[in-house]
């Protein structure tokens, strides 16, 4: 058996993916865009991954270290797919490394490009980089990841702080429609570790609707009854600096239908995900179909998920749109079973 298939992305799809064939036998380039395997969960050095709190660096390290000491696995970093065409049922692919340019034939292409965060500096209201301590939800992971966990503006620890949930999600003005499907439950996880943290901080999370959607729902629970979370149904219009150093959120509380402007040390911007620019370069480059909303599209989104327009090459992950880690790994093992069959196929 001698198949050989090529994995675009390393993130929690692509690494489960060419491990998963691996494990089947098949010769495996993986090519990773990054200087690094483990996605955006390395790249923005998440802490803590919801739904069990289990340390994001033991579970993707895990990943990473399945795929860096397979020996049925190639890895490319810091490389790219700079050539790409068919060859019959296969396909020659370039991959432009530090190394130099090499060209290969492969069966199949399992593509696992993962998703880029939604930049909050595209929409005015939210003065995302105009002060220091208004920041996105990677923003906080990262600083947590670091163990820098306090006001950017005064490296204090902050006394209130304010989530403001469905920021470049569901929102028609900033051309994205959709719920991006995990900042709810993130933003909620990170309430918690907060609180945790500095149990004097008053938490105020501002949302339009909760969606923690199936089990994560547990924890919007444990936030407001364990974590006294204050979750308050409001659209936050506009963010100001206050006096003392604050900045002000001023919006509307929908339920008690009154205007509310409240001082906080600190606001944590739950920004959305995005298809990003490596969708449509995967979509050019490999002759494959956007949606609507700039993400990859499969065949068929029910029957055929993991298959994209282009026989032969298939798709796993966020790149399909917004997805937990736990649904991207599961795709990635789906993506490489379509991959393997339609490799020996044609092999
Ligand atoms: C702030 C935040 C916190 C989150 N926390 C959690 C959590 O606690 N638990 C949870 O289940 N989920 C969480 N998620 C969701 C999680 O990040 C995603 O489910 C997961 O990263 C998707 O994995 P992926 O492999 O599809 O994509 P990615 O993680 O985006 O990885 C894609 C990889 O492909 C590479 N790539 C891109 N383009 C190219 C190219 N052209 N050539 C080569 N390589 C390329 C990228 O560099 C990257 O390494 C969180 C999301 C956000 C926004
Ligand atoms: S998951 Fe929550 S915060 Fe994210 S877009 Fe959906 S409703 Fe808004």
């Amino acid at each position: 058996m001698a198949e050989n298939i090529l994995v675009i992305g390393g993130g929690p799809a692509g690494l489960n993916a060419a491990t998963m064939l691996s494990e089947l036998g098949v010769k495996v380039t993986l090519a990773e865009r990054d200087s690094f395997l483990g996605g955006n969960p390395k790249k923005f050095k998440y802490k803590f991954l919801f739904p069990d709190m289990q340390p994001a660096d033991d579970v993707i390290g895990k990943l990473i270290k399945k795929a860096e000491t397979n020996s049925n696995i190639k890895v490319y970093l810091s490389s790219e797919v700079s050539d790409f065409k068919e060859n019959g049922k296969k396909f020659d692919a370039t991959i432009k490394s530090p190394d130099g340019n090499e060209t290969k034939t492969f069966d199949s292409v399992i593509v696992a490009t993962g998703f880029e965060h939604f930049d909050p500096a595209r929409d005015a209201k939210y003065s995302y980089q105009l002060f220091d301590d208004v920041i996105d939800i990677k923003d906080l992971e990262r600083m947590m990841g670091e163990g820098n966990f306090v006001r950017p503006s005064n490296g204090q620890p902050p006394k209130n702080v304010a989530f403001i949930l469905c920021v470049g999600s569901r929102d028609r003005h900033v051309g994205n429609q959709y719920c991006s499907r995990v900042c709810c439950t993130v933003s909620v996880k990170q309430a918690i570790e907060l609180r945790e943290h500095f149990p004097d901080c008053e938490v105020y999370i501002f949302y339009m609707d909760i969606r923690t959607y199936g089990f994560f729902e547990d924890l919007y629970w444990k936030a407001m009854e364990e974590y006294d979370v204050q979750i308050v149904k409001g659209r936050v219009a506009e963010i100001t600096s206050g006096e003392n150093n604050t900045v002000i959120c001023k919006g509307e509380d929908t339920l008690l239908r009154g205007p509310f402007e409240i001082p906080f040390d600190m606001v944590v911007l739950a920004s959305g995900m995005e298809g990003g620019p490596q969708s449509s370069e995967m979509a050019k480059k490999l002759g494959l179909e956007l949606d609507e909303h700039g993400f990859l599209k499969p065949q068929n989104v029910t029957l055929a998920p993991f298959k994209s327009n282009k026989e032969g090459v298939f798709l796993a992950g966020a790149c399909t749109g917004p997805k937990a880690i736990s649904d991207s790994i599961t795709e990635g093992g789906a993506a490489a079973m379509d991959a393997y069959i339609y490799a020996v196929k044609n092999h």
